[in-house]
């Protein structure tokens, strides 16, 4: 669900929120089409260019609905070869993806980790890909099992991807992907926006029975407004994008993530009360999963978490657990506070 957001820009929106500039109104109040609300549309979209390093051959959308409505959307908008696509199955939201794009193609799940709980990402031999497939989908990041791409596959077909739980985390070279996206709550702003990466050749006219608002086509011809956009969203999304600019941009976030996930897996690996869950090989920077091995102490362990001010630590409903989601606005300090609980407790409870 939604997340960390940097404090600098909470408190700009709070500044802002009734009075944006000399506006007299607040951005809620402002026309999506009014000079002052596309000059913010155009520098969300700028500044993403920016922090994802690509270039005019890429179109940046601010969409409806979450990463979900484009699990649907994805097939029905990339171009067709043979109408079959390729899945990978590495976490349930991978899975959601590969379901929804059935309704509209044959779908061909090419590796999965789901029979061992989706604890690593599987591996798949990228020579013996369907060449005629009209894309192949992966998810970079899979935020319930605490799982991430270490490298991106090279295929000679087109490679979609989820990246809605680290996109802007890390470096990524976008020019491998004929599209990204990402819903908004993690890394970028405000739920039920969806950010969209795709590049140009990619945006053709979808299958006949698209919706309209799902039209990458539709909405590229408007600049993602061929409805109202979520103009407060795309708002604070900018915030978001001009601070990480203001820090050194993707390549200084990611050494800040390494470090914190490196502060949170050593304290794991060295303890003789916590275990990871997730194959170190394919570690997350953003979603560190963790167990005690009994599940009453689990409960505890969150619950006195929380008193101590450290919420949100239950791992997801369908793997249980501990999740620690360090996101790009989590500060070093807050995952230090969590590493000294979590000495404290293993300590309490027969721990060396
Ligand atoms: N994909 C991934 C990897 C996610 O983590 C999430 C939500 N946490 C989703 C898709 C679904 O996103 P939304 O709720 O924005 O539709």
């Amino acid at each position: 669900g939604p997340s960390t957001l940097p404090v600098k820009v909470l408190e700009q929106v709070q500044k802002d929120f009734v009075c944006y500039k000399s506006t007299g109104m607040s951005v809620i109040e402002m026309s999506h089409r009014s000079g002052m609300f596309l000059e913010i549309y155009n520098s969300a979209v700028t500044n993403l260019k920016t922090l994802l390093n690509i270039g005019d051959d890429y179109s940046v959308l601010f969409l409806h609905g979450g990463a979900t409505q484009q699990f649907s959307a994805v097939p029905l908008n990339m171009p067709i070869k043979s109408g079959k696509a390729l899945y990978v199955d590495s976490g349930s939201f991978a899975a959601k993806a590969a379901k929804e794009a059935k309704k509209y193609k044959e779908v061909e799940i090419i590796a999965s980790s789901k029979n061992d709980n989706y604890t690593y990402v599987p591996k798949f031999d990228v020579d013996s890909i369907d060449k005629n497939a009209d894309y192949l989908h992966i998810t970079t990041n899979n935020t319930i099992y605490g799982t991430k791409y270490t490298s991106i596959p090279e295929i000679s077909i087109p490679l979609v991807a989820d990246a809605s739980s680290n996109i802007l985390s890390e470096n990524y070279d976008i020019s491998k992907f004929a599209a990204i996206y990402a819903g908004a709550q993690k890394n970028i702003g405000p739920s039920g926006l969806c950010v969209l990466v795709a590049k140009k050749e990619y945006i053709v006219e979808p299958m006949s029975n698209c919706p309209i608002l799902q039209s990458w086509k539709i909405q590229d011809e408007n600049e993602s407004m061929y409805n109202t956009p979520n103009t407060f969203g795309i708002y604070v999304a900018n915030l978001v994008f001009e601070n990480l600019l203001s820090i050194g941009g993707v390549t200084e976030i990611e050494k800040i993530n390494r470090y914190k996930a490196g502060l949170l897996y050593d304290f794991i690996d060295n303890s003789s009360l916590f275990k990871g869950t997730a194959n170190k090989e394919y570690r997350s920077l953003m979603n560190a999963t963790f167990v005690t091995g009994d599940e009453n102490l689990d409960k505890e362990f969150v619950s006195q978490a929380a008193k101590a001010g450290l919420v949100n630590l239950k791992g997801h409903r369908s793997v249980g657990g501990m999740r620690a989601s360090i996101y790009n606005a989590m500060p070093v300090e807050g995952v230090e506070a969590l590493v000294d609980f979590m000495k404290k407790f293993e300590l309490e409870n027969g721990g060396k």
